[in-house]
């Protein structure tokens, strides 16, 4: 059981299946590895569990990349990001990314 023939994931489980993956996960199953043998996706998986499993998103503070690409979503102009951007930017294109 995995993806759909065309491609896509299956968006729905049966409740014997949700039951199942959540048995798995209790029993120490990877989310991302319960997403393959259900044949959803990691979100999927997480929704299936509740709120209790998803890990708390800690936005990254200015003066990261992480920051100033989410100041760019908002349209937001910030200094401190814009350099820490243009620092990365430096580094990637000197190769130093590149291991
Ligand atoms: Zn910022």
């Amino acid at each position: 059981m995995a993806a759909t023939p065309d491609g896509r994931f299956q968006k729905r489980l049966t409740t014997q299946q949700a039951v199942a993956l959540q048995v798995d996960i209790a029993n120490g199953m990877s989310k991302a590895a319960a997403g393959r043998k259900y044949g959803v996706s990691e979100s999927t998986v997480y929704r299936i569990l509740g709120d209790k499993y998803k890990p708390k998103r800690v936005p990254q503070p200015c003066g990261t990349n992480a920051a100033y690409q989410r100041h760019r979503v908002k349209g937001e102009q910030c200094h401190v990001c814009s350099a820490a951007h243009a620092a990365n930017q430096k580094e990637w294109s000197d190769g130093k990314k590149r291991a």
